[in-house]
């Protein structure tokens, strides 16, 4: 790649985890296209690459606007057991990585003036200080980034469980969070997992700023109380996206994409759980019923549930799980897949009209930039207050009575929330305003948008940093 002096030289490390991934890669593209930054691209793989990582890895490598290096992956097993939480086990991997990043970046010329990390990618903020690299952190949603930066303090302030909390969570400016709504590692305060969270906060409180995957119409209340209250500390907080991965042609053309073809605009609802979310067998039939008793188009991305699940006793093949005579009685109006699926072209295919979403802050933009209305069907991680924004705050998403955690969603319920999001009322509205925000979270990107100004202002910064080091 053709390197300048006058271009910053950036540095990002993507910690393992497509969700990571997706919103890095598509951070870094940026910066070299809008803003001509060089950038180097470091992957942290934990064992080895997923098949979502390794399209990611593949497709990026192919369109050589970023240099890619993969790190030998990680080992931790003998330290870590792979069943140990997430933040955790990737602060473990993060740690271990430090050395051979340390090498890599003694020999990048020019020498690199920031470096980017995500959210579980902190422990490695460390190696920016020892090459005097201005460090920042790049998170998903706006409102689980304020519970982070003031879990510090609620630390301090709340005794017991928060759990137990009778009132919701107090977040100074911002919307209070219900306890049953908190981020996973905060769900049991003796356990290591909520240390490695405490310290993830409080490392984004030392960095040069914390850069977040939204725009300032989609946050403006979270986004403003973060940079005003004291309480959220001093790191600034800069509004960069909505980054996500552009649909464009699949390596092979789908025979998603062509059924798809086949369809009426806005007619089907796309069904899928990101990268990890599984439901329970119980859960499986459920949801078919009620796709089945809608008798709306569907198309579902379909998990064996968790082994974990003790009425998953029928193996790795998940069509197993579906209910006896499903596939064949709806073969007309819907189609299960059980692959890797290209979700970026699905759901910004004409003939995609809701999403029933796990809430990953990935799934949850590319469903607002392809206007298409949600069912938000949290899992895990920060998708729970994900949901509530989209639900309650935002008006693009319905949520079903109980919390898909807490127990099984029925079929009946599940028929009534298809047919709302895809042809009542109640969906037209939340198309029509999801549409809005689509038009908004574009316009935030392009030259003079909110977000486009704030990473030429970094550049900026950076730039000055570099000069600074020159002359000491
Ligand atoms: N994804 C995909 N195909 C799949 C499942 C997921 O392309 O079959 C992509 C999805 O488009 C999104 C990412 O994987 O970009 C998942 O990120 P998200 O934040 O939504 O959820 P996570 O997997 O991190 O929980």
């Amino acid at each position: 790649m053709e390197t300048s002096k006058s271009k910053p030289h950036a540095v990002i490390v993507s910690s393992p985890g497509v969700g990571h991934l997706v919103c890095d890669l598509e951070f870094g593209n940026r910066l070299v296209t809008d803003h001509s930054f060089q950038v180097t691209f470091f992957v942290v793989l934990e064992y080895q690459a997923t098949p979502g990582e390794s399209q990611l890895i593949q497709s990026a490598n192919a369109n050589t606007l970023l240099d890619i290096v993969v790190l030998p992956p990680v080992n931790l097993s003998g330290q870590v057991e792979p069943s140990t939480p997430i933040f955790t086990r990737l602060a473990s991997v993060m740690r271990e990585i430090r050395p051979t990043l340390r090498s890599e970046i003694s020999t990048l010329k020019p020498t690199p003036s920031a470096l980017f990390v995500d959210v579980l990618g902190t422990p490695a903020l460390e190696v920016a200080e020892e090459f005097h690299m201005l460090k920042y952190v790049f998170v998903t949603s706006a409102w689980p980034l304020a519970l982070m930066l003031y879990a510090p303090i609620l630390d301090k302030e709340v005794e017991g469980e928060y759990v137990d909390q009778k009132q919701p969570i107090r977040l100074p400016g911002c919307m209070s969070v219900r306890p049953e709504d908190l981020v996973d590692p905060m769900m049991n305060r003796t356990k290591p997992e909520y240390n490695s969270f405490l310290q993830v906060g409080s490392e984004m409180r030392k960095s040069d700023g914390v850069l977040v995957n939204t725009w300032e119409d989609l946050d403006a209340t979270t986004l403003t109380a973060m940079r005003e209250e004291e309480s959220y500390g001093s790191a600034p907080v800069y509004a960069v996206g909505p980054l996500i991965r552009a649909a464009g042609p699949p390596a092979s053309r789908s025979q998603l994409l062509d059924w798809l073809d086949e369809q009426p605009v806005e007619s089907v609802l796309y069904i899928s759980f990101g990268s990890l979310g599984v439901l329970s067998a119980q859960q499986i039939t459920e949801l078919a019923w009620g796709l089945e008793l809608s008798r709306q188009r569907f198309m579902w991305v379909l998990r064996p549930p968790s082994k974990k699940d003790a009425s998953a006793d029928t193996g790795d093949n998940a069509l197993d799980y579906l209910p006896d005579g499903f596939l064949e009685r709806t073969h007309s109006l819907g189609l299960v897949f059980t692959q890797w699926a290209p979700q970026s072209e699905i759901l910004g295919h004409r003939s995609t009209g809701g999403f029933l979403s796990h809430c990953g802050w990935n799934s949850s933009l590319e469903s607002i930039l392809s206007g298409v209305p949600m069912i938000a069907w949290p899992l895990y991680a920060e998708q729970k207050m994900n949901a509530t924004e989209l639900a309650e705050e935002v008006g693009v998403a319905l949520r079903p009575k109980i919390a898909p955690t807490k127990g099984v969603v029925g079929r009946e319920e599940i028929e009534i929330m298809v047919r709302k999001v895809m042809e009542e009322p109640e969906g037209k509205a939340m198309r029509a305003r999801v549409k809005e925000l689509k038009i908004s979270g574009e316009k935030a990107l392009t030259s003079g948008g909110t977000s486009f100004n704030v990473v030429s202002q970094l550049a900026k910064q950076m730039h000055e940093s570099e000069a600074f080091a020159m002359s000491h």
